[in-house]
């Protein structure tokens, strides 16, 4: 069975600049054309415009999505300044927004409460995304797993513990998932005319019949598929998964929220999969490591795409008894749009 794509663009991956031929290396080695970088909370100004140069010397390679910088979040006229910023931000090349899951759920106002999604003192940013013809790709919540108790049932408790304890939203006083997937979708309605990407299937591939709802909802969302293939892909989820993939195969986007950073790429093994800092083999040639588990990462997803197959133990470290994903073997043509139709009519270059 062919396990390589044709064409692929990566919709979602996190490229620090000084990391660029590693990113290529892997691109190169997988088959992947294009990749979608998400600026990692300072894509804006001077920095974007530095960033930018770096990326462009690979040309066609990389699409940069920057950011809105909200330590000035508390600050008269935020939104209408932030807007501001993003037009100047477009002509220097940002060809999309990422807004972080820290808004819902980190910045918070003078009083000490958080930040509401639909807060209307933001909507000038949405708005002008929409004017200026670029997506959003705004990331609300996590797996439902993370507000409920880090025991032996919870899916997630092999990351949930440790180093990324702080993840766990369990009785910690914060907003629920439906609380704040429904003030993201308030904002989607209010703005019609913008194009909103929310990734990891909208933080509902748990429920894929709520995911669908929203989709039918709201024309302008659409998802991306990244770091959510070991729940799509469980055994008694998987039909559900390829049922819904198949019926949104024009709304679905592939990602796969690969990591290219300093606290990560030393370590040798892809920040996605996930391992605590322990548990990971040192290993001497570490930035050859690095490349090798980042290639193994991204064909896992596309042995789970293209092909039936049963994968025990993906290297997606998830829950601590360990789990397996079973392959969706999608048609060519809906693969295809997924791999590169939908993110290539989006997120032109
Ligand atoms: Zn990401």
């Amino acid at each position: 069975m062919r396990t390589k794509p044709r064409r692929v663009i990566d919709s979602h991956t996190h490229v620090f600049p000084h990391y660029v031929d590693l990113a290529v290396e892997v691109m190169d080695r997988c088959g992947i054309q294009r990749s979608v970088t998400l600026e990692w909370h300072d894509g804006f100004g001077r920095a974007l415009q530095e960033h930018l140069a770096i990326f462009n010397r690979y040309p066609g390679r990389f699409t940069v999505f920057g950011n809105i910088d909200f330590r000035r979040i508390n600050e008269p006229d935020f939104g209408p300044r932030a807007a501001e910023q993003m037009e100047q931000d477009v002509a220097s090349g940002m060809k999309g927004l990422k807004i972080y899951k820290a808004l819902g759920l980190e910045y918070r106002q003078p009083n000490g409460k958080l930040w509401r999604i639909n807060d209307p003192r933001l909507d000038a940013i949405w708005a002008k995304a929409g004017e200026l013809g670029i997506p959003i790709l705004l990331h609300t919540g996590d797996p439902p797993a993370f507000w409920q108790p880090v025991d032996e049932r919870n899916f997630w408790n092999g990351v949930l513990y440790g180093e990324y304890a702080w993840w766990s939203y369990y009785r910690k006083g914060f907003p629920s998932l439906d609380e704040l997937i429904g003030e993201r979708n308030q904002v989607i309605v209010r703005h019609p005319n913008t194009t909103f990407i929310c990734p990891h299937v909208g933080s509902r591939s748990e429920c894929l019949q709520l995911a669908a709802e929203d989709l039918d909802a709201l024309p302008n969302l659409y998802y991306d598929i990244s770091a959510r293939i070991p729940v799509l892909g469980l055994p008694h989820h998987a039909r559900n998964s390829r049922d819904f993939l198949n019926r949104y195969q024009d709304r679905v986007l592939f990602g796969t929220d690969v990591i290219y950073d300093d606290t990560n790429v030393p370590t040798g093994v892809q920040a996605q999969c996930l391992y605590q800092p322990g548990e990971i083999p040192l290993d001497e040639d570490f930035r050859r490591a690095y490349v090798d588990s980042t290639v193994r990462f991204i064909e896992s997803h596309y042995r789970f795409m293209l092909t039936d197959e049963v994968q025990e133990n993906p290297p997606f470290k998830r829950s601590l008894q360990g789990y397996s994903i079973l392959g969706l073997a999608l048609e060519p043509l809906v693969a295809d749009k997924l791999l590169w139709q939908n993110a290539a009519r989006l997120v032109p270059e």
